[in-house]
């Protein structure tokens, strides 16, 4: 008999009857692992991509252990967005059809707050939400979170990109400590690691294997000191004249100091961390894919969900602490049939490390010599953003703008690179050479009949 038939599991028949009316009989890899454990009444730490069938994985242990004639709040679980927790709570509701009467409420920012406080008033088994509004509802005492026994972190590292940390942490301080925590992931950031420490007990980690392509990425690891490594980088990016490229940093810390460098040494580069705001962040991000930035000093946590195609270089300032993370990070480059660059600066400290990145990747690395790269000229990134302070509210378009732009005949509809309008801007890159012209023609001229204020992002 396998072992991956849910019959297997110490759960109701009702329950196995509803999985079977709805298709499931074998367990996803990530159901087979986790379900046992958490069954069992383990905290987990479940590495697990999307599409996994991570819902269920949860869902049935928390309805599993579900007192439904009492009507408290008993399961709470966090999503990083809205779209996210209707998800999980649509599907839990399927899988909760075992048994009548169970309700599953989500609370959601962007919807109005007396409908949720009403339903809480009425009684939820089971809430999932995002951590702003579940907090919205405790702080005006309309959610009672001192039965939950089953708290459940979905897609933690997205929680946790988007700033969520201290808001989970509160969260987490109104609820029993005699509880079950299971925690979902699809990377281990070292921000997990410290977030489990400090809510869990004893978890345990469970992790699908991923067969994934091999992409062709040059791999590349030059020695260095700390105090040659700034000049070393620079030298790196210099040598590749990447105009996309990100370089990892273990800290925050050292991201800012490292886009200061090479900030001040001439390249366009900008530091993104999760102290950002999120208006900052998506215009970091837009100049970088316009091609505004050539440089994104990251950590990995800042870099997460940011999905850049055509990176033409990976560069690690600091070997990873998880050799994992290095997979992670050098498989950003090389993406869709192309070749990428990844090279990592290591110092004598370092060393030790790397026999562990050989194991993962499964072949020893090669090592380059700093003193063979060529000394090329500092290069410029290809555009130049300006930011109107006007977007879909304003009815704006991108036509609006290519109009404005080209309007004298001066700039050629080639030289504007990408427009990305957003509700209250718009960001258009344009060619180097021409976009102070375009700022005075956005500056003095008008778009749907009003002049609107413009920035040159430079
Ligand atoms: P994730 O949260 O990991 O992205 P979901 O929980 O949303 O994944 O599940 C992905 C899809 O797989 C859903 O459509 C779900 O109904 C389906 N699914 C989950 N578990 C099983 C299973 N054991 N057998 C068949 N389909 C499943
Ligand atoms: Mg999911």
């Amino acid at each position: 008999m396998s072992s991956k038939l849910f019959s297997n599991l110490p759960l109701e028949k009702a329950m196995i009857d509803n999985l079977d009316a709805m298709g499931y009989t074998e367990m996803t890899a990530i159901q087979e692992q986790s379900l046992p454990l958490s069954l069992a009444g383990e905290d987990i730490i479940a590495k697990a991509k999307t599409g996994s069938g991570k819902t269920a994985a949860f869902g049935l242990s928390m309805l599993h252990k579900l007192d439904v004639k009492k009507w408290k709040v008993q399961g709470l679980i966090m999503c990083p967005t809205r779209e996210l927790a209707d998800q999980v709570a649509e599907e839990l509701r399927r899988l909760a059809r075992f048994k009548h009467n169970i309700k599953i409420l989500t609370l959601c920012g962007g919807m109005p707050l007396t409908p949720q406080r009403i339903s809480l008033e009425h009684g939820a088994h089971i809430v999932v939400g995002t951590p702003g509004r579940i907090q919205d509802h405790i702080g005006k005492n309309t959610l009672d979170l001192s039965n939950v026994h089953t708290l459940i972190l979905d897609e933690a590292d997205r929680m946790l990109d988007m700033g969520f940390l201290d808001d989970i942490k509160q969260i987490i301080s109104h609820m029993p400590s005699e509880r079950q925590t299971l925690l979902f992931s699809a990377t281990y950031p070292e921000e997990i690691n410290f977030l489990s420490r400090t809510i869990m007990k004893n978890p345990k980690s469970v992790s699908v294997e991923e067969h994934e392509e091999k992409p062709d990425i040059v791999q590349t690891f030059y020695k260095t000191s700390e105090s040659q490594k700034d000049a070393v980088l620079l030298n790196l990016l210099l040598h590749h004249q990447a105009t996309s490229a990100i370089i990892f940093c273990n800290m925050k810390i050292t991201c800012d100091e490292v886009a200061e460098y090479l900030y001040s040494a001439g390249l366009h580069a900008v530091a993104l961390h999760g102290d950002l705001d999120q208006k900052e962040r998506t215009e970091m991000l837009t100049l970088f894919s316009n091609g505004s930035v050539s440089v994104l000093v990251a950590t990995d946590v800042a870099a997460r969900g940011l999905d850049i195609k055509d990176l033409d270089l990976v560069v690690n300032y600091e070997i990873p602490n998880q050799s994992e993370v290095y997979v992670h990070r050098i498989g950003r480059t090389g993406r869709a049939g192309k070749s990428g660059i990844a090279d990592t600066l290591y110092t004598p400290r370092d060393e030790r490390k790397i026999p562990e990145i050989e194991e993962e990747i499964g072949e020893s690395v090669n090592y380059g010599n700093v003193d063979s790269l060529k000394h090329n000229d500092l290069y410029r990134a290809k555009y130049v953003t300006l930011r109107i302070d006007g977007g879909k509210k304003d009815k704006l378009r991108a036509g609006d703008i290519v109009g404005a732009i080209t309007s004298d005949n001066t700039i050629n509809g080639d030289e504007i690179g990408n427009i990305n309008l957003t509700a209250m801007r718009s960001y258009v890159a344009v060619d180097r050479a021409k976009a102070k012209k375009a700022f005075n023609l956005i500056r003095d001229g008008k778009m749907k009949g009003r002049n609107f204020r413009v920035h040159l992002l430079d």
